[in-house]
């Protein structure tokens, strides 16, 4: 019999506790938010219908323990814990905790988590249920290394098994190089990860990543939601994603969903979790891992598919089947999404926390912004510095394109530095508005994004706040208030002013 949720723990903070906290008050769940010491004031706190404290900033001793968690959404009387993305969202001994609690954990089987969870393991139950996976080996030292890699052929990838979020990966091009490479792969592993696992993968060149989402219930009725094009990477890590994938036609897509559904039922998943494949440019295309979580990027594929995912993970949850068919889902336009984040372009994108003095998103016809922040808030240096997701729907890419350049710029940030010129830069490249990229795009034309124009940042500062109110303020604060009169006497509108003069370009 399904159940009905009254109260749900979302066991995060940023934009995706708030993103599914909307989603449980639009299905009149009540949410219960958890915040650390330095997120008492965050916007999830300020959504939530009540929110309790976990402890210190360190995630180590707030979002990341288990018993802290679990015994609060005890105490609140909750029924069901979401966990969102990252902290605990792919700890298996989490969901053990949550059931031995008799609450309800809002995501996949422990088991199926436990199976995926480390890529060495999840490349062999892949390979056992029929998914092609990347070419690899696992070796204890670093003579084998060599020996294996001789066999597959360079470049290889060293990579930790316990690895994410980009972390962890390493490019070798040479046997001559291994030695090192090897070393240092193992103690990075074991520092972030806590597990010095690492084996090697053949590197695909000039691959794209492309990622299949998945969704099941408890019964064991499974579909996939299409691809998302997630190529657009830094450091291996995803900047920018988007649906319908440029590079894939729509059979490649079905063959891919066929056999991300193929390892999810393997595993016995349930609930929405994604599998991501490596195309190479041949058209075969391995698989990486499986993410058994709500992914960053789901909005893109909501956005073409008019689901909410969220909500199905909840409906999942309560014990409900799924209310459709494969044949029933299709995808209408395209949708991409950019991560905003606290950074510095200047600088390497090293993150830039700190307070946002002015904060503006754009509306308006086919945008949605996911975010987690407000104007005056702090962006913490503990956490990840995303400030929101930016992401838009149109009827065709072109035009999903000239719409994300337009909402880029009526997005106004001011007190911390930003990635936003980066993205307008990107989304004015030739061969990203064709669709020509890969995985190594953004390390190529790493200078060509680069370019910034100069402007003080008193100045700035003043003229996007300016631009973000009333034209009067606005006049005064770029003191351009006569000397805009344009052609034929029309008048230079602030925005005109700010763009041409280029003083938005942070
Ligand atoms: P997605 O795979 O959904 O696109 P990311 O790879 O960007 O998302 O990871 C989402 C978040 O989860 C990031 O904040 C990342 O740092 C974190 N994360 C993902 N995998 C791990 C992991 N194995 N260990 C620690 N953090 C992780
Ligand atoms: P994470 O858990 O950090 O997300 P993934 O295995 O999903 O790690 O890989 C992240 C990214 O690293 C991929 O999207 C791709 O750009 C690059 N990558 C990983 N493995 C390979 C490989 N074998 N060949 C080429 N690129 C790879
Ligand atoms: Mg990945």
């Amino acid at each position: 019999m399904p159940k009905t949720f009254k109260k749900v723990l979302v066991a995060n903070r940023g934009e995706i506790a708030v993103r599914v906290m909307r989603t449980l008050r639009e299905m009149g769940i009540a949410s219960t938010a958890i915040y650390s010491d330095v997120d008492r004031a965050a916007l999830h706190v300020r959504v939530a219908d009540e929110a309790y404290p976990i402890g210190p900033a360190a995630a180590s001793e707030s979002y990341l323990r288990i018993d802290k968690v679990v015994d609060t959404a005890k105490k609140a009387g909750c029924d069901a814990i979401h966990p969102g993305y990252g902290f605990l969202s792919e700890n298996a001994d989490f969901v053990d905790a949550c059931e031995r609690a008799g609450i309800t954990f809002i995501g996949p089987p422990a088991s199926a988590m436990r199976n995926m969870g480390s890529k060495t393991a999840a490349r062999k139950r892949m390979a056992d249920a029929g998914v092609p996976i990347v070419p690899g080996a696992m070796c204890d030292t670093t003579d084998e290394a060599i020996a294996a890699s001789n066999k597959i052929g360079y470049p290889v990838m060293l990579k930790a098994s316990a690895g994410g979020g980009g972390k962890g990966i390493r490019l070798v091009n040479a046997a001559s190089e291994m030695a090192s490479a090897w070393e240092r792969a193992r103690s990075e592993a074991k520092k972030f990860f806590g597990d010095d696992t690492v084996y090697i993968e053949k590197a695909i060149l000039t691959p794209r990543h492309v990622e299949i989402q998945v969704l099941g219930d408890r019964d064991g009725n499974l579909v996939h939601v299409f691809e998302r094009d997630c190529s657009i990477q830094r450091r291996n890590q995803k900047v920018v994603e988007e649906t319908p994938s440029p590079a894939a036609s729509r059979e490649l897509v079905a063959k891919m969903g066929e056999i991300a559904v193929k390892g999810a039922k393997a595993v016995g998943y349930f609930s929405a979790g994604t599998f991501e494949f490596l195309l190479a440019p041949d058209g075969a295309f391995y698989f990486l891992e499986m993410n058994t979580r709500l992914q960053v990027e789901h909005p893109v594929t909501e956005l073409v598919t008019g689901l909410d995912l969220v909500r199905e993970m909840v409906l999942i949850a309560q014990g409900e089947k799924l209310g459709f068919a494969q044949s029933d889902l299709e995808t209408r336009g395209a949708a991409i999404e950019c991560r905003i984040y606290a950074e510095d372009p200047a600088s390497g994108f090293l993150p830039s926390p700190g307070k946002i003095e002015s904060l503006v998103t754009p509306a308006g016809p086919g945008i949605r912004d996911d975010g987690g922040a407000y104007p005056g808030c702090v962006i913490s240096s503990f956490y990840d510095p995303l400030i929101s997701k930016l992401s838009v729907w149109a009827p065709t890419r072109e035009r999903a394109v000239a719409r994300m350049r337009r909402a880029l710029s009526e997005y106004i940030v001011t007190g911390i530095r930003t990635n936003l010129a980066f993205h307008e830069k990107l989304f004015a490249h030739p061969d990203f508005v064709a669709g020509r990229y890969d995985t190594g795009f953004l390390d190529r034309h790493h200078d060509v994004l680069l370019g910034y124009a100069t402007v003080p940042a008193e100045h700035r500062e003043k003229v996007a706040v300016a631009v973000a109110l009333a034209a009067a303020r606005m006049e005064r604060a770029t003191g351009a208030k006569e000397a805009v009169t344009g052609e034929k006497g029309a008048r230079l509108t602030p925005w005109v002013a700010a763009h041409r003069s280029n003083m938005l370009r942070r």
